[in-house]
This record gives C-alpha cells, sequence and structure tokens, in this order.
C-alpha cells in the first residue's frame, strides 16, 4: 500500500503532503506528527483516541487479502485497512463501531493493573 497522507494542513502545508501517522477516532481524520500534536495538544481535544497507522503484522484486510491491515474493528471482529475502513466498513448498523489497533486488546473494561 502506498502511504497515507495528512488530511488536516493544521501544523503542515497542504502543498507538500506528509505522511499520515495517526488516524483520530474523534477528528475521523488522517493526521502527520505536527498536526496530531497541534490539534491534541488543545485540553478540548486530549481525550481524542488515536489510532498510529503502522500495518499489523500477520493481519490482512477482511474486504482484500492483498492489503494489510491498520485497523481492527471488534463489532465486525473483522481487519481493514484504513482504504477499505473508509470506503468499505458498514458501521450504519446502529452499533458502535471503534477501530482498534490489536485483535483481543480489551478496551472495554478500564482496569489499569494485571
Ligand atoms: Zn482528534
Ligand atoms: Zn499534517
Ligand atoms: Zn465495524
Ligand atoms: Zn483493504
Amino acid at each position: 500500500m502506498s502511504s497515507l497522507s495528512c488530511a488536516e494542513f493544521q501544523a503542515c502545508d497542504a502543498k507538500v503532503p506528509s505522511k499520515a501517522t495517526f488516524y483520530c477516532v474523534q477528528c475521523n481524520s488522517l493526521q502527520c506528527i505536527l498536526c496530531e500534536k497541534q490539534i491534541h495538544g488543545n485540553l478540548d481535544n486530549q481525550q481524542h483516541e488515536r489510532l498510529n497507522l503502522d500495518q499489523i503484522d500477520d493481519e490482512y484486510c477482511s474486504i482484500d487479502k492483498q492489503h494489510q491491515a491498520v485497523f481492527y474493528c471488534p463489532t465486525c471482529a473483522s481487519s481493514f485497512c484504513y482504504a477499505c475502513y473508509v470506503n468499505q466498513h458498514q458501521h450504519s448498523d446502529g452499533r458502535e463501531h471503534k477501530p482498534q489497533k490489536y485483535r483481543g486488546e480489551q478496551l472495554l473494561t478500564t482496569e489499569k493493573n494485571k
């Protein structure tokens, strides 16, 4: 997959696409390191869940197995690459779909220890 570009242009130049390093669930956009810092330096935005766009080892997109996955949706129990997540992921069924980085990582509990 070719690399994704920042879609914010808050701290970077729109004419020179910067490599997107994060996807923010609440902003619903791709962000480079600089924009991610700038946007989430704001107190209101610090709680945003940002997912690093590193490809997940040994996980492939459930839409097209040639795509390397970057997200996992626990609601669908499927992995997605970014393009398929945006274009093909069905999230209009009334359930909450919140992508996360790893299959099985438990985000439902807020337990910190163990
Ligand atoms: Zn955000
Ligand atoms: Zn940027
Ligand atoms: Zn889903
Ligand atoms: Zn895909």
